[in-house]
């Protein structure tokens, strides 16, 4: 399917690449709920926003 997508990157973990699991338990703040990729072997890898696009 071509190059490594780019759009996947957040959810991969960049020292393993296995897909992380998106946890929002710690990322509620006073900005909204974000969404954090933790890998199971190597922590928190991204946290995203997931009403970026709607603001
Ligand atoms: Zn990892």
């Amino acid at each position: 399917m071509g190059e490594q997508p780019s759009d996947d990157e957040y959810r991969t973990c960049s020292t393993c690449g296995r897909d992380c699991k998106p946890d929002v338990s710690i990322t509620s703040d006073e900005h909204g709920v974000r969404i954090a990729f933790v890998c199971p072997e190597h922590g928190v890898q991204s946290i995203v926003d997931p009403f970026a696009d709607q603001r």
